[in-house]
């Protein structure tokens, strides 16, 4: 498989961080508070929804108090 067909049936992405709570899935609205971590989360739309994972990286953030912080980023993607 190329990269290129890889990417030719998404039309929408999700996007999922360690800096934000998975309080319930954007898709199915399942609640999602018991998971711990982005893998579990990621998982989840794999699994149920038939996504594909885009990208996993690092986000730079800056706080209230103007600390710089690092968060880990997920893109999936899906065809709608
Ligand atoms: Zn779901």
């Amino acid at each position: 498989m190329t990269t290129q067909n890889y990417y030719e049936s998404v039309s929408e992405t999700i996007y999922l961080s360690t800096n934000e709570k998975f309080t319930y899935c954007d898709l199915c609205k399942s609640q999602l508070s018991a998971i711990a971590n982005i893998g579990d989360a990621i998982n989840h739309y794999l699994k149920y929804h038939r996504t594909k994972l885009l990208h996993v990286g690092q986000e730079s953030s800056i706080d209230g108090s103007g600390k710089q912080f690092s968060s880990t980023v997920a893109i999936l993607g899906r065809s709608v």
